[in-house]
């Protein structure tokens, strides 16, 4: 079967679209048909290599796909798939947080504590991610595809939407009225950002770099939206919430923009942060910490049962899928490219 593989760290150059063995589902797990496959920067950090993160060659990215079971392990059973066995035939999307399932962490919902906790398509491997023709994924893992998406709109939302929707729903306990700064706020993470505010009845303040951003935000649900190009963030912040400063800050992009996140967060206020795609080394005043009480919150993917709460409210309409382009599974490298240089918005998806 065809799969997008790299044997070491570089640039897009790397990444062979080559034949790799079909898999074969181990007891407890399926066989799924990819129909299509998410962009995730993650994607791209495997590729480049992250410190202290050991990535395995050869390896194959990709944490979201959307497919067809094709083969069923032996010993699955009901529970993976809400009440109802998983079966041959059905189309699925997956939850790509791979964990024991078994220890008090897991079991008390709380699964991304779990010691054996890893990404799909990131941290696994070899060759083991959605980048392929055919994957096998725990039926733990597996959940069924919105009815009302296509495979390339299922699979161009599930790490993004739960990873977001953990963010401000769980972690950061969005309240309707609320002012919730967003960076990248047409990116994967932020359009998603931006459709959980509404949801909830907040105001989502995308921060973008551009005209053509500027429209997409607006589009997506935002009515306040900053353009970082033309304009002064922290004035329009102050303008924005009448000098109060925002509720909650939605971070993602770390060294760069963390001054004026602190800054910008209202007495008391709370930051979640889900990652540092500039750079973790940020400063942090701390007069602002204990004088406004402002509240630091990590978060990291989610359990499988907030991404299937964050999928009803997609099946229900209130969500929906923002893709910039389709590619062939081949054009990996040309639609990383696109994703370096910041000129995507919302999400790209791979077809084998
Ligand atoms: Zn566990």
């Amino acid at each position: 079967m065809k799969a997008v593989v790299f044997e070491e760290h570089g640039g897009p150059d790397v990444l062979q679209y080559t034949d790799i063995p079909e898999p074969e589902p181990k007891p407890f797990e399926v066989l799924i048909e990819v129909k299509a496959a998410g962009a995730n920067f993650n994607d791209i950090w495997a590729r480049r290599g992250m410190p202290g993160m050991k990535v395995i060659f050869p390896h194959v990215a990709g944490s979201d796909v959307s497919g067809v079971v094709r083969a069923v392990g032996s010993d699955v059973s009901g529970t993976g798939f809400g009440s109802a066995k998983v079966e041959v035939g059905d189309e699925v999307v997956v939850h790509p947080g791979l964990s024991c399932r078994t220890c008090e962490m897991c079991t008390s919902g709380q699964e991304f504590f779990c010691r054996q906790f890893l990404i799909w398509g990131f941290q696994t491997g070899p060759n083991d991610g959605g980048h392929s023709e055919y994957v096998t994924m725990p039926a733990a893992n597996v959940l069924p595809k919105p009815a009302n998406l296509t495979h390339e709109e299922a699979a161009s939302m599930p790490l993004v939407l739960e990873t977001a929707w953990r963010m401000l729903v769980t972690r950061a306990r969005v309240q309707a009225g609320e002012n919730v700064l967003i960076w990248g706020g047409v990116g994967g993470l932020g359009v998603m950002a931006i459709q959980i505010c509404r949801l909830f009845g907040a105001n989502p303040i995308p921060v973008v770099g551009g005209a053509e951003k500027v429209a997409r935000a607006h589009e997506v649900g935002a009515s306040d939206v900053i353009d970082r190009k033309t304009e002064d963030v922290p004035a329009r912040i102050r303008e924005i919430t009448k000098k109060v400063g925002v509720d909650i800050v939605f971070e993602h992009s770390g060294q760069d923009t963390w001054p004026t996140s602190i800054a910008a967060l209202r007495w008391g206020g709370r930051l979640v942060v889900c990652g540092a795609s500039t750079g973790y080394e940020a400063m942090t005043d701390l007069r602002f910490l204990w004088n406004k009480q402002q509240n630091l919150l990590g978060s990291h993917l989610s359990s499988k049962a907030e991404l299937a709460a964050a999928l009803r409210a997609v099946e229900a309409g209130h969500i929906k899928p923002v893709i910039d382009h389709v590619f062939p599974l081949a054009e990996v490298p040309k639609a990383q490219t696109l994703m370096e240089d910041l000129k995507v918005q919302g999400k790209l998806v791979y077809v084998p």
